[in-house]
């Protein structure tokens, strides 16, 4: 068939599903990207917030080389001792003891689902279905991810929505309280919302989160996919509040370095139903993820790279709160935590994300017409100052354009 699918000539066989801006690059360097036209961008995306030591850094491509001539894949009927060794890492740097390995955020979303059922099977309450979820949330496009994050307009038309999923206004602990019951298997969120428009839960609802699904023996589930691996400055976003440790953690995006890698982490307890059998993946897992994956781990997981983070997250609020005040007509929020910062314009996002792109700075979308900074762990401040002047830039664009019209 050579009939498009997508409304972009150069993509005839792609399917449609994505609205791809009118770019390709053709290699990256730390924060910097270079398109196939030559020409170079600052990179505050990311890879989505994969590439968390940007793009080819060196202990990155040397673990993938290493490895890649080495072995690849063998699947999980065998010991992997490179598994051994990232569960290992993660276990002695969070609440959890066992570890599942995935390819992407969204399978490390379905194990940690089926995590909290089984449970309860287990622990004799099988009537324990129901997962509690929040407005705004995202956690990948599988069905279980469609229906515990409740978006409409990531549920149309995929017929009905699966039962035992429901949905309360994000942060809202009274609503919480009222809606558990002796039919709920647990409460999924993300400590800080990533395309929901960077919206962070206070230490303070962290804590209470966590006492009110432990008193009422609920599983609490977090989805750190995003907020996780030193994006907030915190190797995992809820540890800036004391006690608020989950039964069960999603984790993907920076843990790979932007190569693909996810993880289910769960305590010993959570992890009761996970028996031989219940659950498993191909692919994930594979010695090659894991040598990338424990090369990223050592190096985002150093107190020097999570300094960083707060040091330049911090300039870049004092900066944009600068630009807010200077901008009102074009910036009226700014939000998030560490390195996923949020801005809320008030031009379209789409729109202000094509300003900075035309100043050669890349940022992602978000909803609640925001726009995302989801830089490097390591960028510098000097780099976070010329993104600072290019958004700058955008914002005279934008005054400009609304001033015209
Ligand atoms: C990206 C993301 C996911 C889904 O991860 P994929 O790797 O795209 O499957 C789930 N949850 C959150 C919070 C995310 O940001």
């Amino acid at each position: 068939m050579s009939t498009a699918t997508s409304s972009n000539p150069a993509q005839h066989h792609i399917m449609g599903v994505y609205n791809r801006a009118p770019l390709a690059f053709e290699r990256g360097r730390g924060a910097r990207l270079f398109s196939t036209t030559g020409e170079e961008y600052l990179d505050c995306v990311a890879g989505i917030a994969t590439c968390g030591l940007g793009h080819a850094h060196p202990v990155l491509v040397d673990a993938l080389k290493t490895q890649g001539e080495k072995l690849w894949h063998v699947s999980n009927i065998y010991t992997i001792p490179e598994q051994e060794v990232l569960a290992d890492k993660l276990c002695a740097a969070t609440f959890a003891d066992v570890v599942f390995f995935t390819n992407s955020g969204t399978e490390a979303i379905e194990c940690a689902l089926k995590a909290a059922r089984r449970y309860h099977v287990v622990n004799g309450q099988a009537e324990r279905v129901n997962i509690i979820g929040f407005d705004g949330s995202f956690h990948g496009r599988s069905y279980a991810a469609v229906n515990a994050s409740g978006n409409a307009s990531y549920l149309d038309g995929f017929g009905p929505r699966l039962p035992g999923y429901i949905q309360l206004p994000f942060g809202d602990m009274d609503a919480l309280k009222a809606a558990i019951d002796d039919k709920t298997a647990a409460v999924i969120i993300e400590p800080v919302q990533g395309e929901g428009g960077a919206r962070a839960l206070t230490e303070a609802q962290l804590i209470e989160l966590r006492q009110i699904t432990r008193d009422a023996g609920v599983l609490l589930i977090f989805d750190e996919v995003q907020s996780g691996m030193g994006r907030t400055g915190k190797l995992f976003a809820y540890e800036w509040a004391e006690g608020a440790e989950p039964d069960i953690m999603a984790v993907a995006k920076a843990l790979g370095g932007g190569f693909p890698v996810g993880a289910c982490l769960a305590s010993t307890e959570a992890a009761r139903g996970m028996t031989p059998g219940v659950h498993g993946s191909t692919y994930g897992g594979n010695p090659l993820a894991m040598a990338v994956g424990q090369a990223a781990f050592d190096a985002i997981n150093s107190e020097e790279l999570l300094d960083n983070v707060k040091t330049v997250a911090g300039y870049f609020t004092q900066q944009l709160n600068g630009l807010k005040d200077r901008f009102p007509d074009v910036i009226v929020d700014i939000r998030g935590k560490g390195m996923l910062i949020g801005i809320k314009v008030v031009p379209n996002n789409r729109d202000f994300m094509v300003m900075a792109r035309d100043q050669k700075l890349l940022i992602a979308g978000g909803g609640d017409n925001c726009v995302r900074l989801l830089p490097p762990l390591n960028l510098t401040v000097e780099e976070a100052s010329e993104a600072i002047a290019k958004l700058e830039k955008a914002c005279e664009t934008a005054r400009a354009k609304a001033s015209a019209a």
